[in-house]
């Protein structure tokens, strides 16, 4: 499957510290996919360095094969919505439209103002004088109407009520579904995600700890419930990539390479929700090198 965006060992450093380290990941086209994490794990550095806002100083990052840093050809096809949607507050919804269909090629002016209008929103008021979620829409009728095959959204709904949430991102998966556009949207409200996302990267401390469809990870992972737990291999387990004891008990999340079925384990399906705690979890080693492996 053709991917949008690749990236191998890509690392950006400010100084001596890394804000991304060895990063290797694909996005398949016609995903949509959360980018999770806490504060300062990556999720920004990894958008700008997509959208070519910035230099790579290791490795490489492609969208649609190509590098995107000082490529104009590239950033026609990206569409992206930085964080606390920045716009020209003294500006109508109308004025930049129009300001986008002087600076775009591909420009919807019909798109952007019919969702507006859906919304209920005037054109006319200086978007300075809308409500955050009022402007968040806005920024994604804006970044809609360019029309891109790559839409990168960085915590679009952070500060948004849970109402202008939901309807931020009922609005987005819409359009998404009608374009088939490619997602990349970053936010560390996972419940918000779980509902909208078919597509996985969690970072910690600027590595990846997991990459994939969702549907893919929930079924290589369980949780495990039995006794008190050593470093045995357990037949059915790669890893384990969370433990937690009680004097007689373990609580596992592993990753599977088959089924388990020691009768001495119970086991249970994992949500998206759980997994990405897991992984979070201090701690947390990158999946290539999870805790520790059973061969297979
Ligand atoms: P996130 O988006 O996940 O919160 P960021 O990508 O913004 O994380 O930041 C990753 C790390 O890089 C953090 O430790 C942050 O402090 C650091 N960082 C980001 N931008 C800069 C900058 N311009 N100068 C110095 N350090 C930065």
């Amino acid at each position: 499957m053709e991917n949008v965006l690749e990236t191998d060992q890509l690392g950006k450093r400010y100084g001596k510290a890394w804000a991304l380290r060895d990063c290797s990941l694909r996005l398949p086209v016609g995903r949509v996919a959360a980018l999770v994490g806490p504060n300062g794990a990556g999720k920004s550095t990894l958008l700008h360095l997509a959208v070519g806002l910035l230099r790579p100083d290791a490795g490489a990052v492609r969208v649609f094969g190509e590098s995107p840093y000082n490529n104009t050809a590239i950033l026609s096809e990206i569409g992206f919505v930085a964080q606390d949607t920045p716009l020209y507050r003294d500006f109508t919804a109308a004025e930049l439209i129009t300001m986008g269909s002087k600076l775009n090629r591909r420009w919807d002016t019909a798109l952007a103002r019919n969702r507006l209008a859906q919304l209920g929103l005037s054109p006319d008021q200086p978007v300075g004088k809308l409500s955050g979620g009022q402007r968040a829409q806005v920024a994604l009728a804006l970044a809609l109407a360019k029309r891109p095959k790559l839409l990168l959204l960085d915590e679009p709904v952070a500060s948004l009520d849970p109402l202008a949430r939901r309807e931020f991102l009922q609005a987005l998966m819409g359009s998404v579904a009608e374009t088939g556009t490619t997602v990349l949207l970053s936010s560390h409200l996972l419940a918000d995600l779980e509902r909208v996302c078919d597509y996985v990267i969690v970072l910690h401390s600027a590595q990846v700890q997991l990459v994939g469809a969702v549907d893919d990870l929930v079924d290589s992972h369980r949780q495990l419930i039995g006794p008190r737990h050593g470093d045995a291999p357990i037949a059915g387990v790669a890893a384990v990539v969370r433990a937690s004891h009680t004097d007689r008990q373990s609580t596992l999340l592993v990753r599977t390479n088959g089924p388990v079925t020691d009768p001495a384990w119970t086991v249970r399906e994992v949500t998206l929700e759980d997994l990405i705690l897991a992984y979070l979890a201090d701690g947390a080693a990158p999946a290539s090198h999870a805790a520790w492996g059973v061969p297979a």
